[in-house]
């Protein structure tokens, strides 16, 4: 039986042993953009935002998806979401200045900072968007400023998760949130300066495939909305259960069912709300892997095949400069070869990057086919975290991002130069 590589959703195609995205060719965007190279499909983005809200609505009308913005904040994938209807969660006042670019009116953006300077609040507030406040200091030095109308408060349910450490954002070792102890000072303050609309937050990771630790720190944060309902008299405008939904990444892991998630979490809303006398709030949620990470691929070609007494290796000119993720976080990522699908898997390799690293590796003893120089690699779910945490490191300029959609494909953007890498540069009189 010839072996026939099949892909579990349709936007993916094996046609002829080709791998296609969207119905476009990726040898031939390989031709066409070089390598190494981001590739999103446009269908895929919006499905993974429908599927995610019609399985909320089911449940209760008022909810608002903010799309997390840091998973990819190419403008055309904000202007898909801004698009589809979705709202948009940003940490930084440059994703504001994005998400503005991209067409997102300001009260469709939240932002949740943390360490945040003085003139970056006095940026959110002159562009009019609601600050989720994620310190006592933070807020006091807001109020110095300026009174809001609404403001919600980032509060650390204490439970945390995540498939890394190091994308755990809550619990005792979180530099995030406010701690229950702190909470109802923050809502008492910013009610005595005069906020009158009120939303309450949290965030407890990212790369959950699980419902329970969602339950669980869902159940605390409604507890601590019903005690500041209770003492302060305040009914929240929205309550926001933060971001953190799981993709599979290795070919064991089973996916977050999406339709349980909506009924479980929205059915312990219902209820506490109710219980709470919390009135009829907003539903939030802030996805961003979720959204964008199998929408896209990473294409890559083989320069170099090295064998050493103990290893094979696949030379790529992709390394950690482009996708960080298996070097920080150790992650897998799935990985075919574009231009053979077909052929059968038969031999263990390291795919290594181009930089001066040892750690530049993007994955370790992978089974796959014989392969030869010249060679295209796609890097399957690079669509989140990819091209937003890719670097100059090396002095390599950053790559190029195509979107596809239905058998076309448009250049969203340019791969650097080297120009961009001496960009803002300059060099001393004294040194010249
Ligand atoms: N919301 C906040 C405040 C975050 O910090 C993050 C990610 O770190 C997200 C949402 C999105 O997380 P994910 O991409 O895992 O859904």
């Amino acid at each position: 039986m010839p072996h026939v590589m099949t892909f579990s959703h349709s936007y993916l195609e094996n046609k002829d042993g080709i791998l296609y995205i969207d119905g476009v060719s990726t040898t031939e965007l390989a031709k066409t953009f070089d390598t190494p190279l981001y590739v999103l499909s446009e269908n895929r983005i919006r499905e993974n935002f429908r599927r995610l809200r019609s399985a909320l609505l089911e449940h209760y009308e008022k909810i608002r998806i903010y799309y997390s913005a840091k998973a990819n904040t190419s403008l055309a994938v904000l202007k898909i979401l801004e698009n589809e209807g979705s709202y948009l969660d940003a940490v930084s006042p440059g994703e504001v200045f994005l998400a503005f670019k991209a067409g997102f009116q300001p009260e469709r953006i939240l932002f949740t900072g943390t360490s945040v300077r003085d003139d970056e609040l006095k940026f959110l507030i002159d562009s009019n968007v609601t600050i989720n406040i994620d310190s006592l200091s933070q807020l006091k030095r807001l109020l110095k400023f300026h009174v809001p109308e609404k403001l919600s408060v980032r509060v650390n349910p204490e439970v945390g998760a995540g498939h890394h450490e190091h994308v755990i954002t809550a619990g005792k070792n979180s530099k995030f949130g406010i701690w229950e102890a702190d909470v109802l000072e923050a809502y008492r303050t910013a009610q005595n300066a005069g906020v009158k609309q009120f939303g309450i937050h949290m965030h407890i990771g990212s790369g959950i495939l699980t419902i329970e630790p969602f339950l669980l720190a869902a159940k605390k944060l409604l507890k601590i909305a019903h005690e500041i309902h209770e003492k302060l008299g305040i009914n929240f405008e929205f309550i926001d259960f933060g971001g953190g939904l799981g993709v599979p990444y290795k070919p064991n892991e089973k996916p977050l069912n999406i339709k349980e998630f909506a009924e479980k979490m929205l059915s312990l809303f219902k209820d506490r709300i109710k219980e709470y006398n919390l009135g009829e709030p907003f539903f939030c949620i802030e996805p961003g892997r979720f959204i964008v990470c199998d929408a896209g691929i990473l294409l890559t070609r083989v320069n170099t095949l090295k064998v050493t007494p103990f290893k094979k290796f696949i030379g790529v000119d992709a390394g950690f400069n482009t996708l960080i993720r298996p070097a920080m976080y150790g992650s897998y990522h799935p990985i075919v070869v574009a231009n053979r699908l077909n052929a059968p898997e038969e031999e263990v390799y390291d795919v290594a990057g181009p930089l001066c690293e040892s750690g530049d590796i993007l994955a370790r003893n992978r089974l796959l086919p014989k392969i030869s120089e010249g060679d295209l690699l796609a890097i399957l779910n690079a669509g989140a975290y990819g091209f937003s945490m890719s670097s100059q490191y090396n002095s390599r300029p950053r790559c190029a991002e195509v979107l596809v959609k239905d058998g076309k494909c448009f250049l969203i953007r340019e791969r650097e130069s080297f120009e961009d890498l001496v960009r803002g540069q300059k060099i001393p009189q004294w040194l010249k």
